[in-house]
């Protein structure tokens, strides 16, 4: 039932983060359709400029929310009940079309959720809409969707990374305070940095792959996007913990992800590898992670700058080798046959699978699908499959090591701000090295966020803390006390007054 002694909307201030939201909620503040209609608003207003997502779901989030306040009203809650969340279009949701930003996928629609949206949907989340992204998720800047770009709220004419642009672009807007992404080269943590929020892959492992559409399994994972630690705390929590569904979750314990966050960073041992600061580093971004580091140290933390992970420089191609080997084979299933979009008319088969194949892929998938299927052939495969992997090995020991003697790794997240629309659409080398310094985290399974790290030129810079496996509670603990420590978080992008409700 709509609260219709309240003109929806009208009191509520959207640039609150949704723990403060399900403060309000329980408070009787204002009701969750309210909060709904707010959200879909301020959301809709944005989509001119934005195109953050590929499918927004009025219908089904309205229908959400006045669930959600059922339970309110029957004081069975949960973290999440009632809080507006965006979900990335390569997550399966039941009933609701999912494309993973391609058209080879366009028109299929899941007959169930993926495990990270089922966990959501039991506390009693409101999915908004499924969010845009580079198709299946290859790409750094989400101009490689095929449902249009996506704009970076702070400057409209640059991209706002990728691939999970979308859920970026929507939560730094204050469209949405919680988003979820995927990361399987950076594609949580890039567009966080790019967008100056909070986005975290967790440890391989930690969240359940099952009803994802899958590029490359070996290196992927779901995580949160947030305006602050807490949030992400609470999202991470939500979809984190073993899945009978997916054999490569983990058994441990998911813990309390905020059971740090009174600890500051007196004491933490904070290595700083040199190969961090690598060729190409902009100025600005440069000066913003000294900045951080200088904060680091003066609040208490031994940092230790003699770390060194001489193997990051090839955990690169590594990845461009396993990543397309990875794609091609998980590509294979789209023939026409059972999902989304097929040619007909055809001369026979196989002449329809090409045409599907041909007309439903767009040029960067077609470009990792040659890759990937060229490094695992016969005569190839030792000399790039095999040889990536071990590079694989030694990454992840270099790891290993820096982390023994430390709590936590600090680099810059992307080598540059934000860029200009179109400026690396021509030149896939280009694009790739922006993810020099997230690619290797995943190579390596090792957890890892990117937190608001100061501006460059009016942009936001982002900072990626590594932790050890399983060590998310450390990472999400320094995040906390950094958002303390610096008034980053309180900027917002202008884009953010449109749809303000008046
Ligand atoms: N930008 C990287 C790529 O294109 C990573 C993408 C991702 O993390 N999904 O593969």
């Amino acid at each position: 039932m709509a609260d219709s002694t309240r003109s929806p909307g009208a009191a509520i201030d959207l640039d609150r983060s949704a723990h403060e939201h399900a403060a309000a909620l329980r408070a009787g503040e204002y009701s969750a359709r309210a909060l709904a209609e707010a959200t879909l608003a301020r959301v809709e207003a944005q989509e001119p400029d934005l195109n953050a997502y590929i499918r927004v779901t009025p219908d089904e989030a309205l229908t959400q929310a006045d669930a959600a306040d059922e339970r309110l009203r029957a004081g069975d809650l949960a973290p999440l009940t009632g809080i507006p969340v965006g979900l990335k279009d390569v997550l399966s949701t039941q009933g609701v079309e999912t494309t993973a930003g391609s058209r080879i996928l366009e028109g299929f629609t899941p007959i169930i959720d993926c495990t990270v949206v089922a966990r959501l949907r039991e506390q009693g989340a409101v999915f908004v809409g499924k969010t845009n992204l580079d198709e299946f998720a290859m790409g750094s800047s989400t101009e490689h969707s095929g449902y249009g770009a996506t704009s970076n709220p702070w400057d409209l004419t640059r991209v706002p990374g990728g691939s999970s642009g979308g859920s970026a672009a929507t939560v730094a807007a204050r469209g949405v305070p919680i988003a979820l992404g995927t990361d399987t080269g950076g594609s949580i943590r890039q567009p966080a940095a790019l967008t100056g929020i909070v986005g975290l892959k967790p440890t391989y492992g930690r969240v359940s792959r099952f009803g994802v559409v899958a590029f490359a399994s070996s290196l992927e994972q779901v995580g949160p996007f947030a305006r602050d630690a807490r949030d992400a705390a609470t999202l991470l929590e939500a979809i984190a913990g073993h899945d009978p569904n997916d054999a490569t979750t983990a058994p441990e314990p998911v813990p309390d992800y905020t059971e740090r966050f009174d600890r500051g960073l007196e004491g933490l041992r904070v290595g700083v590898p040199g190969e961090g600061l690598v060729a190409g580093l902009e100025d600005g971004v440069r000066e913003a992670f000294e900045q951080a580091v200088a904060l680091f140290e003066r609040e208490g933390a031994i940092v230790d700058r003699s770390v060194a992970l001489p193997s990051l420089e090839v955990a690169l191609s590594a990845y461009y080798i396993i990543a397309p080997a990875e794609a091609s084979a998980n590509l294979a299933r789209y023939d026409g046959v059972k999902y989304g979009y097929r040619f007909r008319g055809g001369e026979g088969m196989w002449d329809e699978m090409e045409r599907t194949r041909g007309n439903g892929f767009g040029d960067e998938v077609k470009r990792r699908i040659m890759i990937g299927a060229y490094a695992l052939s016969a005569g190839y495969y030792d000399a790039y499959y095999r040889k990536a992997q071990q590079v694989r090995t030694l990454v992840r020991a270099e790891f290993e090591t820096a982390l023994a003697d430390n709590d936590l790794l600090l680099t810059p997240t992307t080598p540059t701000v934000a860029f200009p629309l179109g400026a690396k659409l021509d030149d896939p080398l280009a694009m790739y090295l922006n993810d020099l310094l997230t690619i290797p985290v995943n190579i390596s399974g090792n957890p890892a966020v990117s937190i608001p790290g100061g501006f460059s030129e009016g942009l936001p810079v982002g900072i990626q803390l590594i932790a050890r496996p399983f060590e998310e509670s450390t990472l999400l603990g320094a995040a906390h006390a950094c958002e303390a420590l610096t008034d980053w978080r309180a900027q917002r992008p202008p884009l953010a007054e449109i749809g303000t409700p008046s």
